[in-house]
């Protein structure tokens, strides 16, 4: 895939596996929740994840899959200061702040945009401070659509301006990625290393980036080639 920079206005980026490492997420809901929600409901730490993760993967692609209120009411557990416990695995991917850097010196149009709850962007922004970098920051539970859903970069575009054919999304979920190319967004790219702690994913539709260094030419020109 051959990138111009001359040729692209606005750079979309997801948040949790795209510029934040997702092992803080997965750690999360695959172990944490379920500790204590065996604790809670006095029952063995297998049994409570079998009961939660049955609950999760029944809200896959929907908004409440993010929505921490939703969460929250029902496990019977205050997600939020749950998450605050293991904010100490919140981070950013490398390279992260030297890409942002360069689309900023380049007058790049740069927008967040998240399925995560304003809860979770919240307590993110906090820890990461990568929040200045953006133009905009744009929870999908404020526009009442998943990125899953084809129609929800439309909807987008009624909040944020951006010319599809000039604008690039960085993405870790192909489904997204999917919707956002029948949108008609041109340049799609998957970050593989979602995770500090689990194998690279290599997208078979999509471009695959390990890390966002390799879009940023090196020879001082306006073109890089992934
Ligand atoms: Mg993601």
């Amino acid at each position: 895939m051959k990138i111009d920079w001359t040729l692209i206005d606005t750079v979309l980026l997801d948040m949790d596996g795209t510029l934040l490492d997702r092992h803080f997420d997965d750690h999360f809901w695959i172990d944490h929740v379920p500790m204590r929600y065996a604790e809670k409901h006095g029952m063995t730490v297998a049994a409570a994840k079998e009961r939660c993760h049955a609950m999760f993967r029944s809200q896959e692609n929907t908004l409440n899959w993010t929505d921490l209120d939703y969460w929250s009411d029902q496990l019977g557990l205050d997600i939020p200061v749950l998450k605050e416990e293991v904010n100490h695995l919140i981070a950013v991917h490398p390279f992260v702040m030297e890409f942002l850097l360069y689309l900023r010196q380049h007058g790049k149009g740069i927008h967040l945009v998240t399925n995560a709850h304003g809860k979770t962007l919240d307590l993110k922004m906090r820890r990461t401070k990568i929040g200045p970098y953006f133009d905009s920051i744009v929870s999908a539970h404020d526009l009442g659509l998943p990125k899953e859903d084809p129609a929800f970069w439309g909807k987008l575009q009624e909040k944020i301006t951006f010319i599809p054919e000039r604008t690039m999304l960085g993405e870790d979920s192909e489904t997204n990625l999917e919707t956002a190319r029948q949108y008609g967004i041109e340049y799609l790219i998957h970050v593989g290393r979602f995770s500090s702690q689990s194998p690279v994913a290599v997208s078979q539709r999509f471009t695959t980036i390990h890390y966002f260094s390799e879009l940023i030419p090196r020879d001082g020109g306006s073109r890089v080639e992934i």
